[in-house]
């Protein structure tokens, strides 16, 4: 694990710091929320951005043994720290890529016909009978096997012996909206197309799937932005614990007289004598040039000391400027520390600034920042 060094912390302009313990905390709670379902970790785009080297240990320590990724090459990763780990790889099989899956022991999940057809035809060339996941659509339109492909591959008897399906699975597109009918017809769905093939242990929440309740959670459950503190549902408090907080550092404090303008384009003018601190993290560091501020259009308040300090003018790369004419004494200091992401400011609420979601927020923070792994 990466610890950042006294030095290291004094001449950071901004330190990233992720609870492990937060990741484990809320996979646990997780697990407890899907009962009789294997709770699996979704660790693609590094783990949420939050480091999926460090994520997936941490998880893999606390008893997950499922992991889903986007890619190939994240799954490759993911192989050479977790040799025991049962790995998905949700993007499924590239053309001539399955000797790779074999290889690395990793599972595609198989999200078409003629992908499904492949996979059968490596294993029936090889010689084993190799796991792999099936991906049904059931309304996303994303990825995953049409109605019209399952009823093609369904009575191919053939196929079913050439391989060993280790799980059916499917994806909701609402399940962030606790009443939307979509969760139901996706359900129903699913379950009328995986009647038609083998039977396996079948898979369809996510995060927010997972608080749609028991009906949603078959055999596995699949949650992602959960485990990273994130808000599942659109609406009402999140019980998962944050697990990231981002500080930057004042580089500068001025006083700017009244009819000034402040940053790039001078969109925003002052309308009385304003003290302004410099903070070194722009959207280079995930702090998105949507938080923009401009004369019609107030944003995002960060943190010093605890005390508010409006984002003023445009986000730069390497910069933001807040006003600090409010915080009292000498808090707002050259040096001291801003919170851009932590107690004050949650993630949902700079994404609902920048319109956009944690998602987004978190797989953006980048590797600029200096990285502190905590436990606890
Ligand atoms: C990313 C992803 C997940 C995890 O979703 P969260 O909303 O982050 O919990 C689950 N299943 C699939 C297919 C995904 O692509």
């Amino acid at each position: 694990m990466t610890r950042a060094s006294r030095d290291d912390e004094a001449s950071a302009s901004a330190i990233l710091t992720i609870d492990l313990g937060a990741l484990v905390a809320n996979w646990l709670r997780l697990r407890e929320m899907s009962q009789r379902a294997e709770c699996a970790a979704v660790v693609k785009a590094d783990a949420y951005g939050l480091g999926m080297e460090q994520a997936a240990s941490a998880l893999s320590r606390a008893g997950c043994k499922t992991f889903f990724v986007a890619t190939i090459a994240e799954a490759g990763s993911l192989r050479a720290l977790l040799p025991d780990a049962t790995i998905y790889v949700l993007g499924g099989l590239l053309t001539n890529t399955a000797p790779l899956f074999q290889v690395h022991n990793l599972r595609p999940v198989l999200n078409s016909e003629a992908e499904v057809k492949e996979w059968a035809e490596y294993c029936a060339a090889s010689g084993q009978p190799l796991p792999a996941a099936i991906h049904i659509d059931s309304g996303m339109n994303r990825l995953g096997l049409s109605a019209l492909e399952v009823d093609a591959i369904a009575p191919v008897a053939s196929l079913w012996k050439m391989f060993e399906l280790s799980l059916i699975m499917s994806h909701l597109a609402c399940s962030d909206e606790v009443g939307h009918p979509k969760n139901e017809r996706q359900r129903k769905i699913f379950d009328a197309l995986r009647a038609k093939l083998p039977s396996a242990p079948a898979s369809l929440a996510n995060s927010a799937g997972i608080l749609l309740g028991r009906q949603h959670h078959y055999d596995m459950v699949r949650p992602g932005i959960a485990i990273y503190g994130g808000r599942p549902q659109q609406t009402g408090d999140n019980p998962f614990q944050p697990a990231v907080t981002l500080f930057g550092r004042i580089l500068q404090v001025r006083d700017v007289v009244s009819g000034e303008t402040i940053g790039y384009g001078a969109t925003r003018t002052l309308k009385s004598p304003t003290r302004i601190a410099v903070v070194a993290v722009g959207y280079a560091d995930g702090i998105f040039r949507a938080l923009s501020t401009r004369d019609d259009k107030e944003g995002l308040s960060v943190f010093i000391g605890g005390h508010a300090a409006p984002i003023l003018g445009r986000v730069s790369m390497d910069l933001i400027t807040v006003d600090v004419t409010t915080i009292p004494g000498d808090i707002a200091r050259r040096g001291e520390w801003v919170e851009l992401i932590g107690p004050n400011v949650s993630a949902q609420a700079m994404a609902h600034h920048a319109g956009t979601i944690d998602y987004e927020i978190l797989t953006n923070l980048g590797t600029r920042a200096l990285r502190r792994y905590i436990d606890g």
